[in-house]
């Protein structure tokens, strides 16, 4: 196995800096382990060598140089979701509306990579749109569990979880709505991280659900996952939803003690529903957190049961509107056989979108339409706001929340496909974040007796990221999870 894919993003970025290692074969060693294993994973959208080796060629030129500021991420090669653009790479956000779409531009999140010094892998395999749980939604191909090639890797950014769990990226940048950094980070025993609503631009992210979409990192460490946001987080002029409170260090104090932290169990999050082996996995960390020198505080989410029926609500209803744009005038798929203008958009967007894309904008417009708009939409949105009240009053009593991220262990290829529902609650745990606009961080911290990973769930109040990797951190090291070998790697 090769060593080089195992080092963090920390210990990269140190060796290309004290030029132990070059950018180019780090570079090289990602590409050759993609190669290895993704016929097996299937990650990766494209993967996009050419362009990695040459700007990889052109950062050690001037390490070489001795001219490089260096940044937070230099000569480490990341992947990307497929829903983020990049300047002339085919970003399809896992449709067939966007097969053949060059972005003109870069993302924000990207342009801060960059300047921080980070290299590009490639795109990683989503959901169509990002509206899945699975992954199994992409228009192009299924991605599978690391843990078990039958299982899927969770979603919507199921490729870049798999990526960062099977060694084929060493972090990635994933987006969500409902749960899809979190719960794909669960499903594949890494670390993801969904930031607070506006904390990272999300500018040149492909949009869902405007009011929830936030983009954040994966990685397999706590340190790295912390070093990425430090990378991605702050205001920015071109999306006037981030927020224009600078960012914090979320590094600095990573370390610091947790004793005395007070953190709540959302008594709504341990009822019926919630795997066992989970669940005994949650009551280990939470001896843990008392450890520590935690107090674990009892609190109640009142309005969680609504969550997904809110979110089910709200986010088809802002992607029916958000998806109007794809109608075969300015860029993506059009229609080869069709008559007149109507139906060129009737034929672009029947061609184009995939079943569970059309599902959603029906319901959305359906949940708009005059008649309708009061007894849903806006219904869901006071429902919303008592949700987020929720919140507000446990974050008066307590500094964080404890609980599952998801409410199984990955399911099997198929499994979920002919009951929407069934996938729909994969977001139980995570969906109320989004709807609330705070951040919420999925940590590994063990494996079933069948292999497959289990993770936990740690949110923080508004802002409070650097509180909310402080404690992950101290439980990561507390717990100290013994990674097994990958199936494909035992020979
Ligand atoms: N699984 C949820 C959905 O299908 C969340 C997806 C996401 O976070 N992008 O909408």
């Amino acid at each position: 196995m090769n060593e080089i894919c195992q080092l963090t993003i920390h210990e990269l970025r140190r060796r290309v800096v004290e030029k132990e290692l070059s950018a180019c074969e780090v570079s090289r060693n990602f590409l050759d382990r993609i190669e290895e294993v993704d016929q097996h994973t299937r990650a990766f959208l494209a993967v996009e060598a050419e362009q990695l080796l040459k700007d990889a060629a052109q950062l050690d030129k001037e390490i070489a140089s001795g001219r490089l500021k260096e940044g937070l991420l230099t000569g480490v090669p990341l992947a990307i979701k497929d829903t983020i653009v990049i300047q002339g790479v085919r970003t399809t956000c896992g449709s067939r509306i966007l097969e053949n779409y060059l972005p003109p531009y870069d993302a924000t999140a990207i342009q801060r990579l960059k300047a921080q010094g980070a290299l590009f892998l490639g795109k990683t395999n989503c959901d169509e749109f990002a509206m899945g749980s699975s992954t199994e939604n992409s228009a192009y191909f299924p991605t599978s569990n690391p843990w078990d090639l039958e299982a899927v890797p969770g979603g919507s950014s199921g490729g870049s979880a798999a990526a960062v769990a099977a060694w084929e990226a060493p972090g990635a940048l994933g987006s969500e709505t409902g749960g899809s950094i979190r719960q794909p980070a669960a499903f594949c025993g890494v670390v993801g991280l969904k930031p607070t609503y506006g904390r990272v631009s999300r500018f040149g992210l492909v949009a869902f659900a405007s009011s929830l979409d936030q983009l954040g990192p994966l990685a397999r460490t706590v340190d790295d996952t912390a070093l990425l946001l430090q990378a991605l987080a702050g205001p920015d002029d071109r999306d006037s939803t981030c927020s224009v409170q600078p960012a914090d260090d979320y590094l600095g104090g990573i370390d610091e003690d947790v004793k005395g932290l007070r953190v709540g169990l959302p008594t709504e999050w341990f009822g019926s529903g919630l795997d066992s082996q989970i669940e005994e996995r949650l009551r280990e960390a939470i001896q843990r957190l008392e450890g520590l020198g935690c107090e674990m505080v009892e609190v109640s989410l009142p309005h969680t049961e609504y969550a997904i029926a809110i979110y089910y609500i709200v986010a088809p209803a802002e992607a029916s509107s958000n998806l109007a744009r794809y109608d075969g005038v300015r860029y993506g798929h059009r229609s080869s056989h069709h008559e007149d203008l109507d139906t060129m958009f009737k034929y672009t967007r029947s061609e184009g979108f995939g079943a569970e894309v059309k599902r959603r904008i029906m319901v959305g417009t359906y949940v708009l339409s005059s008649g309708y708009y009061d007894a849903y939409f806006l219904k869901a949105s006071k429902v919303r706001t008592l949700l987020k009240n929720d919140y507000l009053r446990a974050f008066e009593q307590v500094d964080l929340l404890f609980g599952p991220t998801t409410p199984s262990l990955p399911f099997k290829i198929g499994e979920k496909t002919s009951d929407p529902l069934q996938m729909y609650l994969s977001d139980v745990y995570t969906a109320p974040a989004n709807l609330a606009g705070i951040p919420g961080l999925a940590l590994p911290c063990g494996y079933s007796k069948e292999g497959l990973p289990i993770s936990l769930q740690l949110q923080a109040p508004h802002f409070e990221e650097a509180k909310l990797l402080r404690l992950a951190h101290a439980l990561e090291q507390e717990l100290a999870v013994e990674r097994p070998p990958l199936p494909f790697d035992v020979s």
